[in-house]
């Protein structure tokens, strides 16, 4: 028998429309929940550098990014943004997820 040629295998190992963790809400995962205080941030990005779940909203004011927010739809609650928050800023600490 005559071996195909690679023209002619099918079709394999393709994963058609992969999901992103985008649509991967995980939000709902979280026993606490960090609070951002927009007064005491200093923007230094910390948090946004190192949240695993690109949580942190930046947005642009002034031409500048600034630091606006959280995204609870995605956030798991780790505490890591908490965690290396500058200790003299300590714009965001972690409170008990209320359902
Ligand atoms: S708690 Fe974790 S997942 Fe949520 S914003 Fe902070 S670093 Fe990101
Ligand atoms: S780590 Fe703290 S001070 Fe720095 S941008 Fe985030 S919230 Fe603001």
């Amino acid at each position: 028998m005559k071996k195909k040629g690679w023209k002619e295998l099918p079709e394999g190992g393709i994963i058609k429309n992969v999901p992103t963790s985008q649509e991967l809400k995980t939000g709902s995962w979280r026993t606490q929940k960090p609070v951002w205080d927009p007064n005491k941030c200093t923007n230094c990005f910390l948090c946004w550098l190192y949240c695993p779940d690109s949580a942190i909203i930046l947005r642009e004011v002034n031409g500048e990014p600034k630091v606006s927010g959280i995204n609870y739809d995605y956030c798991k609650g780790c505490g890591i943004c908490a965690e290396v928050c500058p200790p003299k800023v300590k714009a965001i600490h972690m409170e008990k997820e209320e359902l």
